[in-house]
């Protein structure tokens, strides 16, 4: 059983936002970079599913060389290999040809990616890397299993959750809930430095799409303190001013 894992770099949860160029670039100066939350939790569910059938688990990152140390963290985690693909992407259609691009002499049962970036959230590249690579989809999945040449998967669904299966290979898309991130230990940082990191070019230009413009969401307003025995006052803003009753 041989995945493939797409790892996203995103900005630290911490992060302070700003843009460049005329609010058409995320500003990069001094942000710290980690690992695609929905992309440890495939990552995990990987080496879970190669511990217990056999096989490689192989990370892939579009991104240029300051996403070296993601991609290590990956390995660290258990990842057997990595490729950069070096490129430093404007959109998903990019990341998503780039990837096909890179391991068109490779050959995987399952691609997992996260349900999502956390940066820019198109939900996207899964689909798109799906219909590129002829596999079959299945996405925002909270549960993977790999019996023979069927993955199973639940997906939660309004009110509910459904069970779907298909046959390999497919891409299915990490949720939340699919398993709890592993974290590297001190053998798995050693071992990571020597694990092979392949880097492949790519140059081919984005796709038709571009950034027009960024904004913030406006600032949030100070929090009102009310005094516990005037629920008139509270009752009186909340119909005012929220409009909310
Ligand atoms: C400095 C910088 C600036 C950027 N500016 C832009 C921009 O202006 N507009 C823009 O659209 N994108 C930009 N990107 C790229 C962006 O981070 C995404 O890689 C890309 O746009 C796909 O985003 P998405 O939200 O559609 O991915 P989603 O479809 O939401 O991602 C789902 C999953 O796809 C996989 N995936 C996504 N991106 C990658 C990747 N790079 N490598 C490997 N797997 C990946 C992961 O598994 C991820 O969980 C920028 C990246 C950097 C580092």
């Amino acid at each position: 059983m041989n995945i493939l894992v797409c790892v996203s770099p995103v900005p630290d949860t911490t992060t302070k936002i700003t843009f460049a160029d005329n609010n058409t670039k995320f500003n990069t100066n001094g942000v710290q970079f980690i690992i695609n939350p929905y992309d440890e939790l495939a990552l995990t569910r990987a080496l879970e599913i190669t511990e217990a059938q056999g096989g490689e688990v192989t990370v892939i990152t579009v991104g240029t060389a300051g996403t070296e140390p993601i991609i290590r963290k990956a390995l660290a985690i258990g990842a057997h290999n990595a490729i950069r693909v070096n490129l430093d992407p404007v959109d998903a259609m990019q990341v998503a040809k780039a990837i096909q691009v890179a391991v068109a002499d490779k050959s995987f049962d399952l691609i997992l990616t996260g349900r999502e970036s956390i940066d820019h959230n198109g939900g996207l590249v899964a689909g798109l890397l799906a219909e590129l690579m002829g596999m079959n989809l299945i996405n925002v999945v909270t549960k993977i299993d790999v019996d023979g040449t069927t993955v199973t998967a639940v997906r939660d669904i309004d009110g509910g959750r459904e069970t779907v299966s298909c046959e390999l290979p497919a891409v299915l898309s990490a949720q939340k809930d699919l398993c709890e991130p592993r974290i590297p230990n001190m053998r798995g940082i050693m071992q990571a430095r020597t694990k092979p990191l392949q880097v492949v070019e790519y140059s081919e230009s984005a796709t038709g799409t571009s950034v027009s413009s960024f904004e913030l969401p406006p600032a949030k307003e100070g929090v009102k303190l009310i005094d516990a025995a005037n629920a008139g006052e509270l009752i009186d803003l909340l119909r005012t001013e929220k409009k909310l009753i």
